[in-house]
């Protein structure tokens, strides 16, 4: 929004800015001109004032310096006067203005002696008038200000007096005074001038005269003289003169300034209204506006749809932002399972390994240790909660990905609850929980071990989460064609917010102490399972007052049926041959423990001598050779072996650090192995170079194909325990060679294997009549689909899955096969 206001003005600042500079400039340009103009005007108006009244004083002055009217003064002595000249002479001047101008003639003590058509007021004493004493006070002419004549039509008039003088006499600039020629003017030529200038320039005009009283203004001769106060221009008076200003005639705005009329002390003012004035002026803000108006309203249309689409850009944005940042959330979440997942991991697996070390420490009698029962619960406990986790992981990845295959059968509800919770039992009694179920005679159809799983997963939330002595009720009961079974516990319970989340996959809520031990996936997988049966499982609770998790389940098959079983074997036997020359104990145990389960007779030497001894004494199938052995080097070791005629034949493989492996080949040796030495490889390259162990016809042998060395040595212990060898082949090649070498009472077979996979194995020993009879026990990890269980039927005794009970499930069988083989035996 902000960025919008910011381009709308970005935009529109510069049009305003042009447009108002465009306005102000005319407008100040109009100014100019309207100055310049008024002032011309008023210079021009007060010129032809004062030349008008100029040339009257000139013709007073005139007509005071006629010969005729000073001699008819004589020497000023009014006796002497000759009133008929005077007379005659008055009347010449009225008529200069036709009837204009009133002439009187006063002598030097002010009493009028001469008046023209008012012989009434002869002999009257006007010395206290003002144009009198203007004229003894200066000695020149003298004009008074404005005044109302009495007479007639009242016309605004003017007094203009001056001496009459006798002749000047040499050394004299003027003669001497003889009377006062004294003259009215009435002023209608100064309204004349203004109307006329009105007209032809359209300003108006006001004249004052010295005593700022209106002469003269716009609209005809005013009745009275007022003062220039009752006039709009008034406040054009208290400026300098020439200055334009702005003048406010009751609304109207005028434009206005005066001047002077010198040298009478007048004033001329002229105005003309501000609308005509501003015409051109607003004009052109017209067509600016009319131009500036459209382009303002096509830019703020044009930065309102760029805002549009950036908008658009921005919510795009955003939105890359938001699932940029989900991304994170996944990738966070991901790596804080993965940090939860190897510490749960590493828990067990310390056990299992310190354990372990620990039975490696116990004295030995002869091959046997006795350990502590405890330690081995240890291990046993590890590896049972390993195999939880990874089957939880594993569990999760195949709904995922949508291999979750379900066999679904009518289980009794009550039935599968109470066995829930028995397994369960233990861990409720330790936390002196009370368990409370009501559960109807229910049958529904479903897969009874994913049933058992979801239902372990919310009782051991509900217990793990339920304070010591709590409560946690399970009620089950049938709703339409729904089955709702909830587990309520009386423990902390969930926010809100959160009860969305539990259901995320690694999510973990509320406290961080009960947490502990979790890994988040229980809640998802299990309602991942729910719903692969056409149910769910929902949360309802409130912070403080416990949770309750509710699974619905319909009563109707929902899920489609399926097949998943796993097996798994190995198993060792030994044959003579093997010299294995080598000083480090640890290996030489090693080694000699793998090639004792996969069969082979085995001697260790650990000096080159004692090597060279064995190897004359024993005569060995193959020497294992390490070249670093101490005492006799290995690689004279080596030269005297192939020196030696007796023992040239026998083969030699070299152990050895990589790098060094040349040499062996160079000395003689057959192959090399770089240490530490692969078991798998070393058992492959025996049977691919014919070492292959001779089978006891007196007991059972089992061969074991799986690629897996745990496994092969989990099979192994188990069955060696009942007397039974056990012939490993690492991989599907292996066990084929060996299989078809020797007739086995039992072939153990994994699925999954690099190279020939198991399925092709089992067709192949099939297809063989010399191995067809031979029984096959599949071992796999895998979840066999039906198409699998199809490829093998008729080919297999069973399948069985890797799993914590494979050393038990194995022994059963070879106790069941112990007892055919005797019968057959
Ligand atoms: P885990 O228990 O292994 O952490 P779950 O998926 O079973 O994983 O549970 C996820 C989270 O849900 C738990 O960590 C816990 O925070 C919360 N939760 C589950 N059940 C309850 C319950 N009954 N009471 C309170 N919180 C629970």
């Amino acid at each position: 929004m902000r960025v919008g206001a910011l381009a709308v003005l970005g935009a529109l600042v510069p049009l305003v800015v042009l447009a108002t500079l465009t306005l102000t400039k005319s407008e100040a340009a109009v100014r100019h001109e309207v100055g310049a103009r008024l002032r011309l005007t008023t210079a021009l108006s007060s010129a032809l004032v004062a030349e008008q009244v100029g040339s009257i004083v000139s013709v007073i002055e005139g007509a005071a310096r006629r010969p005729r009217l000073v001699q008819a003064l004589a020497d000023g002595d009014p006796d002497r006067f000759d009133h008929a000249e005077i007379d005659q002479q008055l009347q010449a001047l009225q008529e200069y203005r036709q009837g204009r101008t009133t002439s009187g003639l006063l002598d030097l003590d002010g009493i009028l002696r001469g008046i023209p058509g008012a012989p009434e007021l002869l002999g009257r004493d006007f010395s206290n008038r003002g144009y009198f004493k203007g004229v003894v006070a200066t000695g020149g002419t003298y004009v008074s200000e404005a005044f109302v004549s009495a007479v007639r039509a009242r016309p605004f008039v003017v007094s203009i007096a001056t001496y009459v003088r006798a002749p000047a006499t040499a050394g004299q600039s003027l003669g001497l005074p003889l009377g006062v020629l004294a003259a009215s003017v009435e002023l209608g030529e100064v309204q004349e001038i203004v109307d006329h200038v009105a007209a032809v320039q359209g300003v108006n005009l006001w004249i004052a005269d010295q005593k700022n009283r209106l002469v003269a203004v716009p609209d005809g001769r005013p009745t009275a003289l007022r003062p220039v106060a009752s006039a709009p221009i008034d406040s054009v008076a208290e400026v300098p003169a020439g200055r334009l200003v702005d003048v406010d005639d009751g609304g109207e705005e005028l434009l206005a300034l005066r001047q002077q009329v010198l040298p009478l002390g007048w004033t001329v003012f002229a105005a003309v209204p501000r609308d005509q004035a501003y015409a051109g002026a607003t004009a052109i803000r017209t067509t600016v506006l009319a131009i500036a108006s459209p382009l303002g309203v096509m830019v703020c249309a044009g930065i309102f749809v760029l805002l549009r689409t950036q908008r658009r850009q921005w919510r795009a944005e955003a939105q890359l932002a938001l699932a940029r940042d989900e991304a994170r959330n996944a990738s966070r979440q991901k790596s804080e399972f993965l940090a939860n997942m190897s510490h749960e991991l590493r828990t067990p697996l310390n056990a299992i390994l310190g354990f372990s070390e620990l039975m490696a420490g116990e004295p030995a009698d002869g091959d046997n240790r006795s350990v502590p029962s405890a330690w081995i619960d240890h291990i046993r406990t590890g590896g049972k909660h390993l195999l939880v986790l990874i089957n939880d992981v594993l569990d999760l990845s195949k709904v995922e990905a949508g291999r979750i295959e379900l066999f679904p059968e009518p289980v009794d509800l009550a039935a599968a609850i109470d066995e829930a919770v028995a397994a369960l039992g233990p861990l409720l009694s330790d936390r002196k929980l009370r368990l409370t179920t009501t559960v109807p005679p229910l049958t529904i159809p479903t897969d009874r071990v994913r049933f058992r799983q979801i239902l372990n997963n919310l009782l051991s939330n509900a217990i793990k989460f339920t304070p010591t002595g709590g409560q946690i009720f399970i009620n089950a009961h049938r709703a339409g064609d729904q089955v709702h079974v909830s587990v309520t516990d009386t423990g902390p319970g969930i926010s809100l917010a959160d009860q969305a989340r539990v259901f995320t996959e690694f999510s973990q809520v509320g406290d961080v102490k009960l947490r502990a031990g979790g890994t988040g996936l229980g809640l998802p997988l299990a309602r991942r399972l729910a719903q692969a049966h056409g149910g769910d499982i929902t949360c309802e609770s409130e912070t403080g007052h416990g949770a309750r998790f509710t699974l619905t389940l319909p009563t109707a098959p929902h899920a489609r049926p399926g097949a998943p079983p796993d097996p798994a074997t190995t198993t060792a036997y030994p044959s003579g041959g093997i010299l294995v020359i080598e000083d480090d104990t640890a290996a030489s145990q090693l080694l000699r423990t793998r090639l004792e389960r996969a069969g082979y007779l085995v001697t260790v030497a650990v000096t080159g001598d004692g090597g060279l001894a064995a190897a004359r004494s024993c005569q060995p199938d193959l020497i294992l050779l390490d070249l670093a052995v101490p005492g006799l080097d290995g690689r004279l070791v080596l030269k005297q072996l192939k020196d030696d005629l007796q023992l040239r034949h026998i083969p030699v493989a070299v152990i050895t650090i990589a790098g060094d492996q040349e040499v062996g080949v160079a000395l003689g040796a057959v192959d090399y192995f770089v240490k530490p030495v692969q078991h798998d490889a070393l058992l492959g390259w025996l049977v691919h170079h014919s070492f292959i162990p001779p089978l006891d016809d007196h007991t059972v042998n089992v061969l074991v194909i799986d690629d897996d060395p745990a496994t092969l040595a989990v099979v192994a212990e188990a069955l060696q325990r009942q007397g039974v060898r056990v012939i490993d082949a690492v991989n599907g090649t292996d066990g084929l060679r060996l299989a078809r070498a020797h007739t086995f009472d039992l072939i153990i077979c994994d699925l999954l294997m690099p190279g020939i996979d198991g399925f092709t194995v089992i067709a192949a020993l099939h297809d063989d009549p010399a191995t067809r009879n031979v029984p096959v026990l599949v071992l796999t990890s895998q979840d066999l689909t039906q198409h699998d269980r199809n490829r093998l039927a008729g080919k297999t005794l069973a399948i069985m899955a890797k799993g914590s009970e494979t050393p038990a499930d194995l022994q059963g069988w070879i106790h069941h096969l112990t007892e055919i083989t005797a019968v057959t035996h």
